[in-house]
């Protein structure tokens, strides 16, 4: 059995709540064609990162949402609804644990045995946990990056550079537009035609050639005239790279967003076709993860060349170095990671992203929303440029959507204004307020997020747990707990928090408490950790931490 699912617009409700309503209407949305990488196999994004275990598990989903009460709260189970218990108005509507599994079997084989027998279901990020927004989720976050390495490495703009990078799938898609959007160039590799072809349509991606000859001549010319473009090139990435590096054409950045975290889902092996890879995927799975980490290995020994070169060459994510160290290449962590280079610092602010989806489908939502930020935040001159740029060059995918990177108290200021926009009419219908993994307070993830901690907690995953803990307490909508998303089995611990405004007061205590509560877990960590920015947030903000230090 499959469906076609399309995101759900308009007024009119289905459930006995706009709480459920949302959550049916994020899951929906999930699967819309436009957001989903792979509807019809329930995978959202992230290589096999799933919305539901299964179309039955969907369809009881549907229901149970429709008959919740609003006092009712139900519980899936990567991915299967397995009970509804009464709670009370206040409490989380849906409560989600997500390929969780006991430490000593944290490892793909394992996850994937259970997979097969229909016990289990990857989650990812957002993909389990409703909250997905098609590439723009990515695009801040993605666009931040590069500006940081930017202002690190090229005075503030990437223009006149070439970045190399390879993915154009649902993360890795927002890649080319964030490059442009820091007036760079990009040639993207990526195995799959039809990924390139969906970024050309959704205008994330500028034009695609199967030629690295003609894709090297595009970049050289943009660079010369000075001149942002992206460039999809149909290719595999173990094979291209190399091939950039004997011609010994300069490029000045490289880093990775194929899905690597997964060697059996996620990483088409070199000499293969996408069919030939898909049928050697079913008939040999041990094979092709020996394939698969070999390519990889010759992946990253590719990006460890282009540093020795002078490149900047950063980890975007995916674990690559890990499967490339585990294959034999001893210098695999040679080059950093995206968080410790570039975005530590914001998460010591508990600054992160924050995003929001209009359930009405009407993009006039979105317009009332990005006014008020505006008007809420007239001196953040970052935020300012990025929302320039979301108007003008960001495609709605599915419910129309924005993502902004707020900070603490700025996240709790932003929904409250969201919230009375919502009682007031200006904007038509509720709003669902959320965030992705990546966040300063939400992940342990000791390859990503928590790479390289000032005290060595990184692989500390209490406070991932901590965090989904303290915003069930604040009476988020849904919250969800999460093994293995980013960066693959065994390697992190994460949780997901959503909250609807629909304009009651019930939301407006519970939007102040969850979108406090959660940054407050970013600033919390780092303190704890000893980094001096967090340490003087939580003294500015009067963060409430009993052993903080002077
Ligand atoms: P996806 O599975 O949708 O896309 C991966 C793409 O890589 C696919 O289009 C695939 O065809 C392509 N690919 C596979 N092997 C290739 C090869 N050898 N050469 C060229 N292309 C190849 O995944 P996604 O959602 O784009 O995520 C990408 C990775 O980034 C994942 O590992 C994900 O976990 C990680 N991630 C990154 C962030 C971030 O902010 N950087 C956040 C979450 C997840």
């Amino acid at each position: 059995m499959s469906r076609k699912i399309t995101a759900k617009k308009g007024l009119e409700i289905e459930c006995k709540g706009w709480e459920q309503e949302a959550a049916l209407r994020m899951l929906y949305n999930n699967l819309d064609p436009e957001v989903a990488e792979r509807p019809g196999d329930l995978v959202v994004y992230g290589g096999i990162g799933k919305a539901a275990r299964n179309w039955e598990s969907f369809e009881a989903i549907e229901n149970t949402l429709r008959n919740l009460e609003k006092d009712e709260t139900m519980l899936i189970q990567s991915g299967k609804p397995v009970a509804v218990f009464r709670t009370h108005e206040e409490a989380p509507r849906v409560l989600l644990s997500n390929s969780v599994l006991v430490p000593k079997w944290a490892n793909w084989e394992h996850f994937n045995e259970l997979d097969k027998k229909g016990l289990m279901m990857y989650g990812q990020m957002t993909a389990g946990s409703w909250i997905y927004i098609g590439s723009q989720g990515i695009v801040q976050g993605t666009y931040e990056t590069f500006a940081e390495l930017a202002n690190q490495n090229y005075g503030g703009s990437l223009k006149g550079t070439v970045t190399l990078t390879a993915g154009l799938g649902g993360m890795g898609g927002a890649q080319p537009l964030a490059v442009t959007m820091n007036e760079g160039i990009a040639i993207c590799v990526e195995v799959d035609e039809t990924r390139i072809q969906k970024r050309l349509d959704t205008k994330y991606l500028d034009t695609k050639t199967d030629s690295l000859e003609e894709a090297l001549k595009l970049a050289e010319e943009a660079r010369e005239k000075g001149e942002a473009l992206s460039i999809g090139l149909l290719g595999n990435a173990a094979e291209i790279h190399h091939e950039i590096l004997k011609g010994g054409f300069k490029i000045d950045i490289v880093t990775d967003q194929t899905s690597a975290h997964d060697p059996l889902n996620g990483y088409v092996p070199e000499g293969y076709s996408l069919e030939e890879a898909a049928k050697l995927r079913e008939s040999d799975t041990k094979e092709y993860v020996k394939l698969s980490s070999a390519s990889m290995a010759k992946h990253v020994e590719a990006m460890l060349e282009f540093q020795q070169g002078g490149s900047v060459v950063f980890d975007y994510g995916n674990n690559i170095r890990q499967v490339a160290f585990d294959d034999g290449v001893e210098n695999a962590f040679g080059f950093p990671g995206f968080v410790p280079a570039y975005i530590r610092p914001l998460f010591c602010e508990g600054k992160g992203p924050f995003r929001f989806a209009a359930l009405s489908g009407d993009p006039k939502d979105i317009e009332v929303a990005d006014r008020k930020m505006r008007e809420l935040f007239p001196d953040n001159e970052k935020l300012l440029r990025w929302l320039d740029m979301a108007q003008e060059k960001i495609a709605f995918q599915g419910l129309p959507s924005r993502i902004a990177w707020l900070g603490y108290g700025e996240r709790a200021k932003m929904g409250l204004a969201l919230n009375e926009l919502v009682a007031s009419g200006e904007i038509s219908a509720p709003v669902v307020i959320g965030r992705d993994h990546l966040d300063s307070g939400s992940v342990a993830s000791p390859n990503r997020e928590t790479e390289s901690m000032k005290d060595g907690s990184d692989a500390v995953g209490d406070w991932a747990i901590l965090n989904a803990l303290v915003n069930t307490a604040a009476g988020g909508s849904w919250i969800s707990v999460h093994h293995g998303g980013g960066v693959g089995m065994g390697y992190s611990l994460h949780a997901g928090m959503v909250v609807v405004a629909d304009g009651t007061e019930n939301a407006q205590r519970r939007l102040e408490r969850v979108l406090t509560s959660d940054p407050g877990m970013g600033v919390v960590r780092h303190a704890d950790a000893g980094y001096g920015t967090a340490v003087e947030t939580a003294k500015k903000q009067d963060i409430n931490i009993p052993m903080l230090k002077e």
